[in-house]
């Protein structure tokens, strides 16, 4: 390739990547330790693998921003726009048409609290045929109660909604169900969190306020002191660097979100104070703010680990 056409190859690039920060927001300027990711599927074949239909889902990427992010401050970052996924277009095709099929499309994907995963599919069934994990009455989109509690969130939106005018805001909504955790409506007709069919664009204070701890209120707080178990291993003050007795010492030298399996993880060494032979590593998993499962083992010995859960006190 010439110079001159890998500049104008360069000069593409730098103002297509603008056009997509236009378009969904730049990731870049934002702080990755606090970004909410959402990927985007739309399944083959369905009204939603079309023109028509992706640009709708472009106007609800845009209205989810415009409300969530340029008005209260939530970090989201859309990908995977308009990746196509193979599979059957209508929920009520899967074989339990219950919340275990959107389980294993959570399983599949990736659905972690960090990883909101939605679905452009054809059909949902009626709520009562998917009773008890349907959140929202109407078919247009709805988000998977129990893997909201899992913090594992799923939203699949139904093509009905492509028919529908005035169904802009309705993503937006969805992941106020799951920003809020929130099931509940509010009675103002102005507000996102309305149950009509006109979905207004206004958040409370408190709504901003809440949605912008989504993710920070996940995170487990280790300035407190939590129990283990076994109890005898005694009380793990994080932030002293000591669990049981003053004698046996601990230490966090990593902690993280993992995405691959969707826990917060936290790595670090322990020891005994005056036997410095008797040390050795832990990785714990939290899988809630107040909960870890996890593993300890002597320095060298991986292949022997013991298990060490625990909770806040
Ligand atoms: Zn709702």
């Amino acid at each position: 390739m010439e110079a001159r056409s890998i500049f104008r190859c360069i000069v593409k690039s730098i103002i297509f990547s603008m056009f997509l920060s236009l378009m969904f927001g730049s990731t870049g300027v934002l702080s990755q330790s606090d970004v909410i990711k959402i990927s985007i599927y739309i399944v083959k074949g369905s009204a939603w693998d079309s023109s028509k239909g992706r640009e709708l889902i472009r106007r609800k990427i845009v209205e989810a921003r415009r409300i969530w992010f340029s008005n209260a401050g939530v970090k989201l970052s859309f990908s995977n726009i308009f990746a196509t996924i193979q599979g059957k277009s209508k929920i009520t095709d899967y074989p339990s048409g219950t919340s275990d099929e959107v389980k294993n499309l959570a399983e599949l994907y990736k659905a972690g609290l960090r990883n909101i995963i939605i679905v452009f599919l054809d059909v949902i069934s009626t709520p009562d045929v998917i009773a008890g994990i349907a959140i929202d009455a109407r078919p247009r989109a709805y988000v998977d109660k129990y893997l909201v509690k899992e913090n594992r969130p799923v939203i699949l939106v139904s093509s009905k909604v492509l028919a529908k005018p005035g169904t802009e805001r309705d993503l937006a909504h969805e992941l106020g169900h799951i920003l809020l955790r929130d099931p509940d409506h509010e009675s103002s007709w102005s507000n996102l969190m309305n149950i009509g069919s006109n979905i207004g664009d206004k958040l409370t204070q408190g709504q901003m306020a809440k949605a912008r701890g989504y993710w920070s209120s996940f995170k487990p707080d280790l300035r407190r002191v939590w129990k283990s178990i076994p109890a005898s291993y005694g009380d793990i003050h994080w932030t002293e660097k000591w669990y049981g007795n003053d004698k046996k010492t601990i230490e966090i030298s990593k902690r993280y979100w993992d995405d691959g399996v969707g826990k917060y993880i936290v790595e670090g060494k322990w020891g005994r104070a005056g036997n410095p032979k008797h040390k050795g590593e832990f990785k714990f998993e939290f899988d809630s703010p107040c909960t870890f499962s996890g593993h300890w083992w002597y320095t060298g010995s991986e292949n022997q680990q013991q298990g060490w859960k625990g909770g806040c006190k």
